[in-house]
């Protein structure tokens, strides 16, 4: 199941982190949450089906430098679990000694159009308060993905 290393992780008696459920839903939503973890990191999140034609998750990405709002700066994104969906929306503490404990910010979110899928790479038109227009993932190894966005 797409979202049990999400449920292994977390303890959800001690953090207000949203339960391991898939969702379905038509929309395509994006969401970049601030995450003051131990290392200070920007957390992208992008709806997609947890396998084709399956319900919706949240893909996820740990960007330690923050997603470029620019053209021509590649940053490194590293996939970590997948998420649910409702965790868009979440914000908050998460307890000490908990996992990824720290202050979630959410730091932009809106929606976005698929534009390609191919094994090793998303193309996506995100539309957002901050960040907008056209953006690549790119994966080159392991977990690491490139993001950047295009012209
Ligand atoms: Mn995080």
């Amino acid at each position: 199941m797409a979202l049990e290393q999400y449920k292994q992780k977390r303890d959800f008696k001690k953090t207000s982190e949203p339960k391991a459920r898939t969702a379905k839903t038509a929309s395509h939503i994006f969401v970049v949450q601030k995450h003051a973890a131990s290392h200070l990191h920007y957390d992208f999140r992008l709806e997609l089906p947890a396998r084709p034609g399956g319900e919706g998750v949240l893909k996820s990405w740990a960007v330690p430098k923050g997603v470029p709002e620019k053209a021509g700066i590649k940053r490194l994104a590293v996939q970590v679990e997948d998420h649910p969906v409702a965790y868009a929306k979440f914000h908050g503490i998460i307890p000490a000694g908990e996992y990824g404990a720290g202050q979630v910010e959410i730091w932009d979110k809106g929606k976005y159009q698929l534009v390609e899928q191919t094994p090793k790479s998303l193309k996506f038109k995100l539309n957002g308060k901050r960040l907008s227009g056209n953006y690549v993932l790119y994966h080159f190894d392991k977990r690491n993905w490139f993001l950047f966005k295009t012209k």
